[in-house]
C-alpha cells in the first residue's frame, strides 16, 4: 500500500519543512511526498521519502528548464511522477515522451509512479480501455514501477470515480501490465476508505487533499486500515 501526495505548484521550501515537521507518517503503509523542484532539497532528510513531479530522459543535455534523475538522486531524491495528466494536458507531454521519462528513470535507479487515465470525453464514447492500452503500451514491467490511474474528469474536480469503475480499470491495467496500481481522483477523508477496500486498488495519487497535514494524515491512516484488515 502507498500513499502518495502530489503537491502540484503549491507549497515552497518553508512551507515544506513547517508539513514535513507537523506530519507524522505512519509505519505499515509507505507514503511518499512529490513537492515542486525548488522544495525537494527542504523535503529531503525529514523522515519520509521524497519524489519530485517530473524526470527528464537524459542524464545532462541541452534541455532548458528540465531536470534530470542524476541531480534528483544527487539531492536525495528516491523517486517521480510522470506523465501526469496536468502534464499531457497543458504541456504536451506525449505517450512516447512519458515512455522515454520513465524508462530512463528507471534505468537511473529512481522509482516510478506513472499516470495513466481517460477524460470524460473519451469515457462518454466507451474509449477508456483503448486510452489505457494505449498509455499502458508504452510502459515495461519494473520492480520499482507503479501505475497510477488517474481518471482526468476525477482530477481536482471533486468528481471521484466509483469503487467499481476504479476496481474495474485497475483490474484492466494490471492485465496489460503486472504492477501495483494506485487511484488518483479527488481522493479524500471521505472517499479513501471505499476506495482502498478494492482489492486491485494498491493506494492513491492526492493532489489537493495532501496539501493539509490534517487530510492527509487521515487518508494514511485509512490506508493503514485498509492494510491491517
Ligand atoms: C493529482 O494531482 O494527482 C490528483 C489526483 O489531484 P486531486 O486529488 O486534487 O484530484
Amino acid at each position: 500500500m502507498l500513499v502518495a501526495g502530489n503537491w502540484k505548484m503549491f507549497k515552497g521550501p518553508s512551507e515544506t519543512a513547517a508539513f514535513l515537521d507537523a506530519f507524522e507518517p505512519p509505519t505499515e503503509v509507505e507514503v511518499v511526498v512529490c513537492p515542486p523542484f525548488t522544495s525537494l532539497a527542504a523535503a529531503v532528510g525529514r523522515g519520509i521519502p521524497v519524489y519530485a513531479q517530473n524526470v527528464h530522459w537524459a542524464s545532462e543535455g541541452a534541455f532548458t528548464g528540465e531536470v534530470s534523475a542524476p541531480m534528483l538522486l544527487e539531492l536525495g531524491v528516491q523517486g517521480a511522477i510522470v506523465g501526469h495528466s496536468e502534464r499531457r494536458q497543458y504541456f504536451g507531454e506525449t505517450d512516447e515522451t512519458v515512455g522515454m521519462r520513465t524508462e530512463h528513470a528507471l534505468e537511473a535507479g529512481l522509482r516510478v509512479i506513472a499516470c495513466v487515465g481517460e477524460s470524460e470525453h473519451e469515457r462518454e464514447r466507451g474509449e477508456t480501455q483503448d486510452v489505457l492500452r494505449r498509455q499502458v503500451g508504452v510502459l515495461n514491467a519494473h520492480e520499482n514501477l507503479v501505475v497510477a490511474y488517474e481518471p482526468v474528469w476525477a482530477i481536482g474536480t471533486g468528481k471521484t470515480a466509483t469503487p467499481e469503475i476504479a476496481q474495474e480499470a485497475h483490474a484492466f491495467i494490471k492485465s496489460l501490465l503486472d504492477v501495483p496500481v494506485l487511484y488518483g481522483g479527488s481522493v479524500k477523508p471521505e472517499n479513501a476508505e471505499p476506495l482502498l477496500a478494492q482489492g486491485h486498488v494498491d493506494g492513491a495519487l492526492v493532489g489537493g487533499a495532501s496539501l493539509e497535514v490534517e487530510s492527509f494524515t487521515a487518508i494514511c491512516e485509512t490506508a493503514t486500515r485498509r492494510f491491517r484488515s
